[in-house]
């Protein structure tokens, strides 16, 4: 995919798994390293692409916690997913600090502590040479952040094409989403491009000012109006 805003970012996305998740590889194609953004799914076929790519895997992006975008038990089966990733190529992982303990507790064991990083709103990571500003956006889940990385906005759960996450699942908030949705992703610029975490439209992605335009969840006036349309 071309990838906007730096030169030497590429942004691949994936579809992968029942739910229609996306997983992305963003690299850094001149230093040829790259950062997976939520492996669950297929993890071997991940890191085949990766070598097919001649990319050197720096880390893994966590949008969140939930198993469809890091593995763990879902829908009566155990995926391996980043457990799985992390066994095979061990590499730094980066969640948000609301939740890290649990992953360790939940998914992954204690044998991968020394390569969880628990980062911050407004931390800059890096994947070769490329910036990323992680931006915390809870709602969907506590954890829940994006990544942005030259003009493009990975939103996992928070924002999608057309919609937004669920705020009825166990940890949900939906006044905090509201508030992530406009306050944080609202005031990103409108050539910024949207890279959702699962596929549930027609298009692949979107920019944020067509979102603001045309999503509906972008576009209630008050928190008030917002829960009243969620059922609150
Ligand atoms: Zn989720």
């Amino acid at each position: 995919m071309e990838a906007q805003g730096e030169p030497r970012l590429s942004i691949k996305q994936i579809e992968i798994g029942p739910m229609a998740n996306y997983t992305y590889i963003v690299a850094d194609r001149i230093e040829r390293k790259a950062m997976l953004v939520d492996p669950a799914w297929d993890i071997s076929a991940l890191l085949a692409e990766l070598d097919e790519e001649d990319l050197e895997l720096s880390g893994a992006l966590i949008t969140h916690h939930h198993p469809d975008h890091i593995g763990g038990d879902f829908m009566g089966q155990h995926i391996e997913g980043l457990a799985e990733l992390l066994s095979a190529r061990p590499c730094k992982f980066y969640v948000h600090q609301a939740d890290a303990p649990s992953y360790l507790q939940r998914h992954l064991g204690p044998s991968v502590a020394d390569l969880l990083v628990a980062v911050a709103d407004e931390a800059t990571l890096e994947i070769g040479c490329v910036p990323v500003r992680v931006l915390h956006t809870p709602g969907h889940s506590p954890d829940s952040q994006c990544f942005l990385v030259g003009g493009n906005l990975v939103s996992g759960d928070t924002l999608f094409v057309g919609s937004c996450g669920r705020v009825d699942l166990p940890g949900s908030d939906p006044s905090a989403l509201y508030y992530s949705l406009t306050e944080k992703l609202k005031t990103l610029p409108d050539d910024t491009v949207l890279l959702p975490g699962h596929n549930y439209g027609s298009e692949l992605t979107s920019t944020i000012g067509k979102e603001k335009r045309f999503n509906p969840y972008m576009r209630f006036k008050s928190l008030d109006d917002y829960l009243r349309a969620m059922g609150y």
